[in-house]
Parts: structure tokens; sequence; C-alpha cells
């Protein structure tokens, strides 16, 4: 597994949340582990890996202060995905289907690793452009598996990920979260508040998994890759927002591509020579999809810490050494309105690209434009319209 080793699904394989990993452990050996927990956050901060580690923590035999044994009979099948008193509820496809019927590709989807968001488990059953959902089905296999004895031992565990495809049906549930059978935990995972029945959230104890720290995150990175580069490693790091699953996706690019091309596109547009523009534009249209947007979202990472360093001239810069000194001198050349205006042209890069616009066409007018932003020239656009020719 690239990455991190979420193999184990305990504590030692989520990547830092020590406050909240404290307080879980602490709730679960003092007995007073609430009923019902909405874990909120993006899978890639550890919600998904949060909840495994609990769920095998509270069912171990012989758990110390820290973590689950790993070798009782509970550690084993919790490993596994396949202890019977721990059951799991995620968006399916199609209207007649249950989580069940998809537990196969659950099991191998999660093991394979646990940081990976809920398109990549779309894409993982080659759905990439279905609406998945949680059905009614579902949520009466849940009332009827809740409503029979445990299996093994004491307890018994649900785990519902990305609660936001319940939609309604959360309705469905509310009577058995607010009463539930005993011994019965449930752990509801979800990203976007909003999206969740106000009477779910009010049944629930709330706990938010705040990005993962840059350092965390990128011990994580080294430690599950022998051969990754340590300044690659930091890029990512910060590129990525204490966000694990998209670290684990840009990690996979070449290294310093990205960061490289930047540069050389901002100074191109500096210097605004239309051969080079054209050279540029023609190289960026010969790029893969993927790539395009990797050299787009790094832009936006620059810009946005270029914005954070404006406002707050003790910002800490999250670039590595070259691309913070070519920020710095950037930054005295341009003012926040026109970072604003080339963050805007940067964001539409993306939103045309993505409707399939000519990327030669397109990269080369917003060289231009870039140019004149940064040259805080906008009058003689008109001028150079002969460029694009
Ligand atoms: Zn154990």
């Amino acid at each position: 597994m690239i990455g991190c080793n979420t193999r184990e699904m305990d504590f030692g394989s989520v990547v830092g949340q020590d406050l909240i990993k404290d307080s879980l452990r602490d709730a679960v050996q003092r007995h007073r582990l609430p009923h019902a927990l909405l874990f909120l956050g993006k899978t890639g901060h550890g919600t998904l890996a949060g909840a495994l580690a609990l769920a095998r923590y509270i069912m171990c035999e012989n758990r110390s202060a820290t973590d689950a044994c790993g070798n009782c009979s509970n550690c084993h099948k919790s490993a596994k995905l396949i202890h019977p008193d721990i059951h799991f509820t995620y968006p399916t496809l199609g209207a007649k289907m249950t989580s069940l019927d998809f537990i196969v590709q659950w099991r191998q989807f999660v093991l394979e690793n646990t940081y990976r968001e809920v398109q990549d488990w779309f894409a993982f059953n080659n759905a990439e452009n279905k609406q998945g959902n949680i059905t009614a089905l579902e949520c009466a296999r849940v009332l009827k598996n809740l409503s029979l004895k445990t299996f093994e031992g004491n307890f018994k565990i649900h785990i519902t990920w990305m609660a936001e495809y319940l939609a309604k049906q959360a309705n469905r549930l509310l009577k058995i979260i607010e009463e539930p059978p005993q011994n019965t935990f449930f752990i509801i995972i979800a990203e976007n508040q909003d999206r969740i029945l106000n009477t779910i959230i009010s049944r629930c104890q709330l706990v938010s998994f705040p990005p993962i720290n840059d350092e965390e995150l990128i011990r994580a990175l080294q430690d599950g890759m022998d051969s990754l580069d340590q300044q690659w490693a930091t890029q990512v790091g910060f590129l990525s927002s204490g966000d694990m699953a998209k670290a684990l996706t840009l990690v996979k690019a070449p290294e310093q591509v990205q960061a490289g091309q930047w540069l050389t596109w901002m100074r191109l547009v500096y210097k605004g020579s239309g051969i080079e523009m054209k050279e540029w534009a023609d190289a960026f249209a010969k790029m893969d999809k993927e790539s395009q947007k990797g050299f787009i979202q790094y832009g936006l990472f620059f810009l946005r810490e270029m914005t954070l360093s404006k406002l707050n001239p003790s910002h800490q810069v999250r670039l590595l050494e070259k691309e913070k000194a070519a920020l710095i001198k950037l930054q005295q050349l341009i003012d926040l309105a026109s970072i604003q205006e080339v963050i805007d042209l940067v964001e539409g890069l993306i939103f045309h690209l993505e409707r399939n616009a000519n990327a030669r066409i397109l990269m080369l007018d917003a060289s231009i434009q870039m140019h004149y932003l940064l040259r805080n020239n906008i009058h003689h656009v008109a001028d150079i319209k002969s460029l694009s020719k």
C-alpha cells in the first residue's frame, strides 16, 4: 500500500489526530463511549480509519491503554472486516441494492487503503459517473441486523460511511439511533454536515476531524514509501492541505513537475514573448488531462499561499525554497485585487477544460490575459490579439 500502513485498522494506523484518538480511547476505557457518534470530516482526514480503529478497540479482548492487542480472535476478524458484530453501511448503486450486495468489493476497497474518497469507491465499482445512494432496503437491513443477538461478544457496532447518501432515508434510523439496543454503538461518518438531517445530528456526539497537520502527514507518507524523495514528500504534504486521500493521489505524480511547470509559466507570461507563450500552449495541450489538472491545482495552491502571505507578512509560506523565493518576488509586482483576478482566470481554466474546450487556445488566451494582469496593464489587451493568430 502506498503512503500509510492502514491494513492494521488500529489507532496506530490513523495518521495524526492524537486528541481525537486520546478521547476515544479514554471513553472506551471508562465505559463512557456515547452510543451514537458522528465523525465529521473528510475521509482523507481519517474519519473512516478512525472508525475502524475504534471498532477494533471496542471489540478487542485484550486492549491496552493505547491500542487493540492485534492478536485476539476479535482483532483478527475486525482487521479483515469480517467480524460478525461489526456492520457496515455505505453508498451502493441501484435502487434495490443493500450494502451487503457490495460487501466483497467493500472489503477489498477498504483493505487496500482507508484514506479514499467516495468518488474512488464509485470508480472502484466502475461507476464513475453514477449517483450512489443508501437505500430504504439497506435501512431495513440495518434495523433487522441490530435487532438480532450478538454473535461473538458483548458489543455490536454499526459503521455508516458517507451518511450524506442516506438523504431522507435517515428518518428510518432515527428511533434506533436514539434508543439503540444495549451495547450497540453507531459510528456515522459524513463529510458535509449540511447534508445530514438535523434530527440525526442532534442524536449524536459530534467528533470533528480537522485536517491532519503537515508534519504528521509528511511523516506518514515517508513511512509508507521507502523510496520517496524527502523534498517531494514535503511538497505533497503542503499541497494536500491535511487530506491524506489527496496526498496519496498527488504523490504518484512525477516529482516536482507541477511546481517546475508553474514557475516556468509564470516566468514566461511575465516576460510576454509571443513565441514562448505559443510553445507553452502547444506543450500544455499535449499533456494528459490529469497532468493539466495537476498543473492548475498546483497553481491555485501557489496563488492561495501568495494571497495569505500578502494579507499577513508573517504567514509561513508552505512552499519549498525555490518556489517560495519566486512567490516573494512575484507578490511585490502584483496587488491583492490582481491576485484574485489571476485566481479567477486559473479557475476558469479548470472549468473550461472539464468541458473539453481546446486546451491550446485556452492556455494561449490565459497566458495573454495573465501577462497583462502581472504587468498591471490591462488596457492594452486589444493590441495583443494578434498574438493568438
Ligand atoms: Zn485484540
